[in-house]
């Protein structure tokens, strides 16, 4: 494979850069333009060491740097490897990459590296797709998921599952090739029943995806409410306490923009409309339809009252948009006189919890997040003793493996002949290599690969 290079720092002023070259020739590379303080040859420099000296070219020094060796196969990509530490900034790293690519490295490709731990059997391919759940964490619990993929938990759940399917593949060849034996009626229960055992771990991990997408998504939340009722404020107590991440988003309509808190380690992804928070301009405010149409995807609303007014028809409206969803009724301004509360007729017969604030003087706000702890029982996702399938593509394999796995029970319980019954097990075999990457293809793997950021 060739040699690459690539900056592996984040883009910006900081204190240093890092310049990443993984390959065959990534010493030779390194040879024509670092010079080590203590003049050593730099073929003969070990692995796991670091060294100080000067990136030089035409006989000018472009930096100091610090060069950590890495040999082949005890590297990230098991290839040679090095990475050289430069001052930060734009210039300087950039100039170092160019110079490698001048002497013989390719420019990496986005995720060129972790794909390369992969191709050479470092990584599984589910724990290099939990490379890039580690770095996009929006959240502790996000993070800390993430890691435990990467250290293989859930690779060593499904090869165990795999190697119970196997079991039974071993049982069924015994079917095929000694029918002579009359044990077919013994054999057919204890393939059952390792079925059914295989079963139970498929679905386990299948429903941990509800739990998964919630860590790794963010609960989509929107506020609704009508105009003057608080949304903002609420949002801007929302921020005040916990300012995550946000994240510009293109809709279709117009951008919307994301906004993560975290509760509890989860994070709270608050689909913020440009009508919502930044115009105070009556006319951009967020509508009903427009609330009704973002309604529908939100795995939460909150729907805000002002409690200072009594119910208007809008407000019935908003009520009805949160009707058949997770919802919060939240009664604002509390800090007015009232004249409405949670003993409200058609605030109550919503059934969801009524929460009172004051979001303009931070009263009651840890009430709500209370109350989203509590709906989406945030305190009982134990990610430390649980699996965690947190990746649309393992979720939609583990299905798959499930519905094989029903179609041999239904095969073995309608007499089929045994080898129909094995090919469907042969696909649970596959489903589940896929996950792992042994049976993939090669557009698969790319596509997983280009969500990478550059240097990874
Ligand atoms: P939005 O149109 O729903 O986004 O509502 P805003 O958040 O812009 O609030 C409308 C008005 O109500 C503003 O003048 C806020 O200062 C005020 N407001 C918001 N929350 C409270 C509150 O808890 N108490 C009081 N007294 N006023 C509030």
């Amino acid at each position: 494979m060739s040699t690459i290079a690539s900056i592996s720092t984040a883009p910006g002023i900081g204190g240093i850069g890092i310049i990443r070259m993984s390959g065959e020739e990534c010493f030779n590379v390194l040879e024509k333009i670092f010079i080590p303080k203590k003049k050593q040859k730099i073929n003969e420099i070990k692995g796991y060491t670091i060294k100080y000296g000067n990136i030089v070219y035409n006989e000018e020094i472009i930096d100091e740097v610090l060069v950590s060796f890495f040999k082949a196969p005890k590297s990230y990509t098991t290839e040679n490897m090095c990475e050289i530490n430069s001052h930060g900034g734009n210039i300087i790293v950039r100039k170092i990459l160019e110079l490698c690519l001048k002497n013989g490295a390719t420019l990496a490709e986005p995720g060129e590296f972790t794909k390369r731990a992969f191709l050479n059997g470092r990584l599984d391919l589910l724990q290099a797709e939990s490379v890039i759940d580690v770095i996009n964490a929006k959240s502790d619990k996000e993070a800390k998921t993430g890691m435990k993929q990467l250290e293989g938990f859930l690779s060593k759940e499904i090869a165990d599952i795999k190697k119970q399917i196997m079991d039974v593949m071993i049982q069924i060849e015994v079917d095929i090739d000694y029918p002579e034996y009359d044990v077919e009626e013994i054999t057919n229960n204890q393939i059952i029943n390792m079925l059914n055992n295989v079963e139970k771990k498929l679905i386990k991990l299948e429903k941990s995806f509800d739990d998964g997408k919630i860590i790794k998504e963010g609960i989509k939340t929107v506020i609704i409410g009508k105009p003057n009722a608080g949304k903002s404020s609420l949002l801007n107590a929302i921020l005040k306490e916990d300012r995550a991440i946000v994240t510009e988003h293109e809709g279709t309509t117009r951008d919307t923009i994301e906004e993560f808190v975290s509760i509890n380690g989860i994070p709270l992804k608050i689909i913020d409309t440009a009508g919502i928070r930044n115009t105070k301009d009556e006319v951009e405010k967020i509508g009903i339809e427009k609330s009704k149409e973002i309604a529908n995807e939100a795995d939460l609303i909150i729907a805000i009252f002002d409690a200072s007014k009594k119910l208007e028809k809008e407000d019935k409206e908003i009520l009805e948009i949160s009707k058949n969803k997770k919802s919060i009724i939240i009664l604002n301004k509390i800090d007015l006189k009232p004249q409405i509360d949670e003993n409200n007729e058609i605030l109550k017969q919503t059934g969801a919890a009524i929460i009172k604030i004051s979001a303009l003087n931070n009263i009651g706000i840890d009430k709500l997040y209370e109350e989203i702890t509590k709906m989406f029982n945030l305190n009982e996702i134990n990610i430390d003793n649980d699996l965690v399938i947190t990746n649309i593509r393992h979720k939609n394999l583990i299905t798959n493996a499930i519905n094989h796995l029903n179609n041999a029970k239904k095969s073995m319980e309608n007499s089929m002949p045994i080898d129909i019954v094995s090919i469907s097990i042969k696909n649970i075999l596959e489903d589940l290599g896929s996950i792992t990457g042994e049976v993939v293809t090669d557009d698969i793997i790319d596509e997983i690969f280009a969500k990478f950021c550059l240097g990874k």
